[in-house]
């Protein structure tokens, strides 16, 4: 029986990877890694302290030394720089988009590459992400791909932001999605694309227990072998 596996699930917004992810490493009793927190921390800290997106090396300061924790709570992960709980901040949709921008510069990709493989090296871990399968974990041992209908991940998204007191509409979440997941696809580095060995799963008409459990059975079939 294989233990301490690695498993990857990349896929676009709204996909439902958090949720699914969260509740996969919590039944596997492993942790579970939002490397998309990672690339909104750094497009946080550069709107804020207007690094532009051309200067590399600010950015790549940003990365170094980061003082960043994850604190699992029951339904929810908190997410602290320093003593500054930067939960709700890093989901603004501002954020979001920052991070997007971010995440396009090599340099970025490059410094939290290492940072990534090094909290996911000794396995028993869920990463959650746009490369994980593809760049940071080509040799994981589970690789997913959770896609959904682009009607039913806005419709996710924009109810998620509402539930973080986010005030925007429908057709606003629609369209910031579109244009982030175009970037994400379309830059040169690492773009969003699907592992040729992953496992694809369209949630548009599951519900969140029902992904888990096919998750799950994947999962289990991966550590008889
Ligand atoms: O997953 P989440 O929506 O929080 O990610 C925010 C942004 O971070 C994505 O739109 C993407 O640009 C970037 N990202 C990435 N690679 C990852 C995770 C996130 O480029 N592994």
């Amino acid at each position: 029986m294989k233990t301490s596996l690695i498993i990857a699930i990349d896929g676009p917004s709204g996909a439902g990877k958090s949720s699914s992810s969260r509740q996969l490493a919590a039944r596997l009793g492993y942790r579970y890694i939002d490397t998309g927190a990672l690339y909104r921390v750094i497009g946080l800290l550069a709107w804020e302290r207007h690094i532009s997106l051309d200067d590399s090396k600010g950015l790549v300061a940003l990365c170094r030394d980061l003082p960043l924790r994850f604190i699992s709570e029951s339904t929810n992960v908190r997410v602290l720089l320093g003593e500054r709980d930067i939960t709700a901040a890093i989901r603004q949709p501002e954020v979001s988009q920052m991070a997007s921008k971010v995440s396009a510069q090599p340099a970025v990709r490059q410094a939290l590459l290492t940072l990534q493989r090094q909290m996911g090296q000794d396995g028993g871990v869920v990463l959650e992400g746009r490369d994980i399968g593809t760049v940071v974990f080509p040799d994981a041992d589970v690789k997913f791909f959770l896609d959904a209908s682009p009607e039913e991940r806005g419709r996710r998204r924009h109810d998620e932001l509402q539930q973080q007191g986010v005030t925007t509409t429908l057709d606003a979440t629609l369209r910031e999605m579109a244009e982030r997941d175009q970037r994400d696809s379309e830059r040169a580095h690492a773009p969003l694309r699907r592992a040729e060995d992953a496992i694809v799963v369209d949630s548009t008409t599951l519900s969140l227990d029902e992904v888990v459990h096919l998750l799950l059975q994947h999962v289990s079939a991966v550590r008889k072998c």
